[in-house]
């Protein structure tokens, strides 16, 4: 398998299925400690890449996730537009003149996360989309190092995001709207560590079955 845009389209597409089938969770996430609109925000983002997708595929990293970055800053809104934004036209600037190997995408897919956390002022234990951002960016440079074999880095990938997910479960909240409730924010997963599990997790199911099937 190569990591390659040509992949875009049908990962787009599966991350929209399952924000759509994990929507109503979701929504009551954060409804508890939010004002209930994270699913409809980055759905409008989704769709939106949807309707690019074929154009995306046509793209090198560089151009396909600048592309990325400016639809979901533009299309997405609240908090999380712009740390999604951030987070793919960081991404597009470290990428510039090298082969994605995995090396490369750990120091990338870092520098995105770098971005966001300077972006969003927060940090890990925030109880945010960062609680599974930062470990996975993490993990994926200390996979590098030990040259870990590609299905077992996917496997590791998921387990350290749900990990991150769960984690964010008895966070007190400092950022965003959840902060707002104080303790009260404590006994529930925040909403963008869910969807940043979710849709990390659907992209590593999706390169895991074209790691098994020959393309
Ligand atoms: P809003 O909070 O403006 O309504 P959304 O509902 O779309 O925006 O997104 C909320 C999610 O954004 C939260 O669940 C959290 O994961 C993430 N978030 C909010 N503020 C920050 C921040 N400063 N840094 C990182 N992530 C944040
Ligand atoms: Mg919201």
């Amino acid at each position: 398998m190569q990591l390659v845009p040509e992949l875009l389209p049908s990962l787009i597409q599966a991350i929209d299925n399952v924000i759509e089938i994990n929507a109503e969770e979701v929504t009551a996430l954060d409804q508890a400690i939010g004002d209930g609109d994270h699913v409809t925000n980055l759905q409008r983002g989704i769709k939106a890449l949807v309707t690019q997708s074929d154009e995306l595929a046509r793209l090198d990293w560089v151009a396909a996730w600048q592309k990325i970055g400016m639809t979901l800053m533009a299309s997405v809104g609240g908090a999380s537009g712009s740390l999604y934004g951030t987070l793919f036209v960081t991404m597009s600037k470290a990428a510039r003149d090298r082969p994605l190997d995995l090396q490369a995408f750990a120091e990338i897919f870092n520098s995105g996360v770098e971005s966001v956390k300077q972006r969003g002022k927060a940090d890990a234990g925030e109880k945010t989309m960062l609680d599974v951002l930062i470990p996975v960016a993490a993990y994926l440079r200390q996979a590098a190092t030990d040259s870990v074999a590609l299905p077992e880095v996917l496997e590791n990938v998921a387990r350290t995001a749900i990990a991150g997910m769960e984690s964010t479960r008895d966070m007190l909240a400092t950022k965003g709207r959840a902060s707002f409730l104080e303790e009260r924010s404590r006994g529930h997963i925040d909403a963008g560590a869910k969807t940043s599990q979710l849709m990390i997790c659907t992209i590593v199911d999706e390169l895991a079955k074209r790691l098994t099937t020959p393309s």
